[in-house]
Formats: structure tokens, sequence, C-alpha cells
């Protein structure tokens, strides 16, 4: 079957022919029908820092899915042919003290799909009947195929109560501008993102921010004061990995703010720890999705309207990956869908 495969350690990806993946008795086989290109993808690809210490080469990538699940093993009675799933990127281990109580997104033995262990970017994937995830006959594929960072968003935005709250998002990439659609969904009301890419707060603007801010021109104290918001922001969402852009969240959150970091940050960072003791902040480390609460919210709310749509670029058949991970590298799109079936 065909693949992109990590397979030199340099610069790129490369399409290759690898094994059909065989399945173990609790595994169920998934013919892939679109795949999604993640932040993560583009640190394999350019080969950087992270990507030589973590990838072992070859390896099959990619996480963000959707397909048809074709084969079972002989243990899975859950699951049968022709259900659309996609998975969860996180393997667990379910013997650690946090797996046994329930907490398995708290694991201390997480595998990852596509950076870890063979990954998504194929003809097919085997998963193991635990990570799948069945969608709802209605769903679009391309969405569904955006789960997994729908699922950061989620994951990170539903840490607190949002409605009627003033949200500050920094960083409009994918994973923010979808954290935008979900606030306004669930009833925020002033919705702010920052970027230093005005193509990203376009993006943003589309699914639902309220006001867009380049935090390269423009400071958040002035937006504050033009929004009338007298005390700061209630909820941060902190979805750049930019040491600035987590001061500047810190600097303008109300007394008692909740801030949720998903952003891995690029570098060391220094924060002003007495802004975060004398405002009385809540710093909230976030990694992943719920297993398996954020995949249920997110069905929700895609049945109760919420529309992602405007989140997704490019659609390209798979043979044309090259140009989509050289639109992912240009910082100028959304989410790049690849299509295994055409
Ligand atoms: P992305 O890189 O596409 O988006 C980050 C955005 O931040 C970009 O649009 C960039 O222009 C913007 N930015 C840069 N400097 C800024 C500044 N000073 N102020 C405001 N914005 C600035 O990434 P993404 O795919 O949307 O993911 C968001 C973040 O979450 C990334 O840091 C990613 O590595 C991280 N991530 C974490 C997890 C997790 O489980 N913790 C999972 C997925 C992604
Ligand atoms: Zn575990």
């Amino acid at each position: 079957m065909k693949a992109l495969v990590k397979s030199k350690p340099e610069i790129g990806i490369w399409m290759e022919d690898v094994p059909m993946p065989e399945i173990g008795i609790n595994d169920v086989l998934v013919k892939v029908q679109r795949t999604a290109i993640c932040g993560t993808d583009i640190h394999i690809y350019n080969w950087d820092d992270w990507a030589q210490k973590t990838i072992p080469v070859p390896l099959v990538v990619g996480h963000e899915f959707v397909g048809e699940i074709v084969d079972i093993g002989s243990n899975v009675i859950d699951f049968h042919k022709g259900q659309i799933v996609s998975g969860e990127g996180h393997i667990v281990c379910g013997r650690c003290r946090n797996c046994m109580a329930g907490n398995r997104h708290y694991c201390n033995h997480t595998s990852g799909i596509g950076v870890n262990r063979t990954g998504a970017f194929a003809e097919y994937i085997a998963l193991p009947m635990s990570n799948v995830w069945v969608h709802n006959d209605s769903i679009d594929k391309d969405i569904a195929a955006i789960f997994d960072p729908f699922g950061n968003a989620t994951h990170t935005a539903l840490q607190w109560d949002l409605l009627g709250e003033d949200v500050l998002i920094t960083g409009a990439g994918p994973i923010g501008s979808m954290a935008a659609a979900i606030c306004k969904h669930a009833g925020a009301r002033n919705i702010v993102i920052t970027d230093v890419n005005p193509y990203r707060l376009d993006l943003a603007s589309k699914l639902g921010a309220t006001r867009v801010v380049n935090a390269a021109k423009e400071n958040l104290s002035d937006v504050q004061k033009e929004l009338n918001m007298k005390e700061g922001f209630d909820v941060g969402l902190e979805m750049s990995g930019n040491p600035q852009a987590l001061n500047d969240m810190i600097a303008n959150m109300n007394h008692g703010g909740k801030i949720s970091m998903l952003g891995i940050p690029s570098e060391q960072t220094q924060i002003d720890w007495n802004k975060v003791v004398f405002n009385m902040l809540t710093i909230k480390g976030i990694y992943g999705r719920e297993m398996y609460d954020t995949w249920y919210k997110m069905s929700m709310m895609i049945e109760t309207g919420l529309d992602l749509n405007p989140i997704i670029t490019h659609r390209l058949p798979y043979t044309d990956f090259q140009q989509g991970f050289d639109a992912m590298l240009s910082g100028e799109s959304g989410k790049v869908i690849l299509d295994w079936e055409n």
C-alpha cells in the first residue's frame, strides 16, 4: 500500500510502498479516507530538534484521519465493518495508576500514532479498539478528519465556564481559530484572538472571533478599553507557544482568571510570577484530549450546529501531498485535507 514515510533523517517526506498493517486480536483495520496535516507533521517534515530526538526513522507519519473499518480482530465485539471512525492518537498503557483510575488522558506512558508508532498517512491503519471513535452517520468526512486538533481546541476551551465570559485566545492557528468557534458556540461574550499573521487573523474572524488583534501592531489594554472591559479577561487560552503572547495574556487577565495552556513554548519562558500570585491566576497545562469526554462533546457540538468548515482551506488528492505540506509551511493555510480515495 501507499504511505507517506519519514524515511530519511533530513527535511522532507516521501511517498513509498509499505507492507499492509497486520491486526492483532484487539485491533481494527481502517481503510483511510481523508487525513489532515498537523503542525506536528510539519515539525517532522522540517526535521527540527524535537523531531530528531523523537521520531524513529523510517516511520509512516500522520495522526489526523477518518476512514472505514474493513476488518476486526477476533476479540472485537463493539465495532463492525463499514463503520466510519477516527482514532484517538494517544495510545495509553491501561495499567498505570492514572489509567487504572479511569484518567487515561493522564497516562504516564502515552505513545503517539505517527510520532512513536506507525501513523495514518497511508491507505490503511491498524488501531487498538480502545482508540476507536465511531462518528455519527451525518458527519462530514473533512470535519471528521480533523477531530484530533478539534479535540485539542475543545479540551483546552472547555476547561472553564465560558457562558458570558470574556475570553482571550493567543495564536490564531488552526487550533486557536477552532477554539474561537467553540467559545462562540458555548456562549462567551467577547472572544478576542491575537496573532501576528494577518491571514490567520482573517481565518479566526470567519470562525467566530469577535475582535482580532495583530499583536505586532496593537496592544491588549487598548483593546480592553475599546470593548469597555474594565477588569481583564476571565478566561485565557494560550495557543501560540510564543513566550511574549503568554506574558501579554498574564498581564491582561481579570483577578481570579483561568488560563489553559496548549501552545508548546518554543523556548524557556520567563513569566511575571507576581502577577500570577497577586492576581490569583490559575494556569493549567493541556495535552491531547480527554478519553472520551472530549470526543463526545465534539460530536454534540457538531450536531448542535457548530460550523468548522471555514477552517478547511485546502483539499487535495493524497498524491499532491507536497502541495499540502507547502501550504502548511507558508503559514497561509488553515487545515489541509488529503483525500486518500481520489
Ligand atoms: P500553529 O503554529 O499553526 O499556530 C500558532 C499561531 O501562533 C500561528 O498562527 C502564529 O502566527 C501565532 N503566533 C506566533 N507568535 C505570536 C504572538 N506573539 N502572539 C500571538 N500569536 C502568535 O499551531 P496550531 O496547530 O494551531 O497549534 C497551536 C499550538 O498548540 C502550537 O504551539 C502547537 O505546538 C500546540 N499543540 C499542543 C498540543 C498539546 O497536546 N499540548 C497539541 C497540538 C498542538
Ligand atoms: Zn497509563
